[in-house]
């Protein structure tokens, strides 16, 4: 249930509104938008009475939402989330998109991955992405770098300036990865873990969830409604493809629709990661493009100095030169984005 103010609504007839709600012994979440207030109401609604909230002063509408995800709908808060970094880039709304670029894993190579991450400052992207943590499907492949990969994504944003994005696989590794990390990236696998995600909602970091491999829009959405309820509004949702019927051909199944379908239903920023999208390297561009064109805030592309003799996804790894080319391409598509319209 939400509570949409008049436009002209004091904030004593807000506060009115809000203790009514918190004396039923249920939770509100207050989101002042340009125009308009609109007080969502959290916990068991059986607890309380629409009509009698219809009658306190200011109060515009009540309306009963129907999704099951409430903080992230659009229809609680009307707004684009924008999520701002301290060097002024921004995720999200009519922002231009952003691109995150780097290996899969961090390896013990640093020199490898500090001209990835040359390469992709001077190709304007504003992240570089590296796991140091890796969900591997097999215990014997290699599981990163742990903490010392941290460092060097560390030193890496040092020497070029490009903010970090990397993964959080356990609830206890979250100080540790805090520490070096400017967007926490939760995995695929990991989008359910439910503990994981409350514990997400405490941190003062952006976090990015990556759809689960098997998971409809409706659980992706309620993934990233856990992290927002539980306090963190600064969630970055990312489509990676989903398990398909074709592996002959692609890994898994990139939905593109599911951007346009977000961007309808929610107010959070969506980006696309063609690499594990469809697990070849020559979809990354056609793919990549057709996310941006469908209104993708952003993309995550892998990228490795010597894809040959990757630590992890080395045949969906883009080299350096490839990585080059098509960002060229990408950023002239980015360049023709009209970002006055707000159905692109
Ligand atoms: C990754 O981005 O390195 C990764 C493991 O992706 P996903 O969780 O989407 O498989
Ligand atoms: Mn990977």
């Amino acid at each position: 249930m939400i509570v949409v103010m008049e436009p002209k609504a004091t904030e004593e007839q807000i506060g009115q509104v809000v203790d009514y709600i918190q004396s039923k012994g249920l939770r509100v979440n207050i989101n002042r938008g340009e125009h308009l207030t609109v007080v969502a109401v959290l916990g068991d609604k059986t607890k309380i009475n629409s009509t009698s909230i219809n009658t306190f002063e200011g109060v515009r509408e009540v309306k009963v939402i129907q999704e099951p995800y409430k903080l992230v709908s659009r229809s609680t808060k009307e707004e684009d989330t924008i999520i701002e970094f301290k060097n002024g880039v921004k995720i999200g709304g009519l922002e231009r998109p952003v691109i995150m670029a780097g290996p899969c894993s961090v390896e013990k190579d640093y020199e490898g991955l500090l001209k990835v991450a040359k390469a992709a400052r001077e190709m304007g992207c504003q992240f570089l992405r590296g796991g140091a943590f890796k969900p591997r499907t097999s215990p014997y492949d290699f599981q990163g770098l742990e903490e010392k990969g941290l460092e060097y994504l560390a030193q890496a944003r040092k020497e070029t300036g490009l903010l970090v994005v990397t993964e959080i696989m356990d609830t206890m590794d979250i100080p540790l990865v805090c520490k070096y990390a400017d967007i926490l990236q939760v995995g695929a696998r990991n989008m359910q873990n439910f503990k994981m995600l409350k514990a997400l909602g405490r941190i003062d970091k952006p976090v990015m969830i990556k759809r689960g491999p098997a998971a409809t829009i409706r659980e992706f959405l309620l993934a990233a409604e856990y992290v927002v309820y539980n306090g963190n509004p600064n969630v970055i949702l990312c489509e990676r493809g989903i398990k398909g019927i074709d592996n002959d051909f692609t890994r898994n199944t990139l939905d593109v629709a599911a951007v346009p379908i977000i961007r309808k239903y929610s107010h959070l920023p969506i980006i696309v990661d063609p690499s594990h999208g469809t697990g070849k390297r020559y979809l990354i561009e056609p793919m990549g493009k057709a996310a941006l064109i469908a209104g993708a805030h952003g993309l995550m592309i892998e990228v490795h100095h010597d894809p040959d003799h990757a630590s992890s996804d080395g045949a969906q790894s883009l080299s350096i030169e490839q990585f080059k080319d098509i960002a060229k391409k990408l950023n002239k598509l980015i360049g023709r984005i009209d970002y006055d319209n707000k159905n692109m």
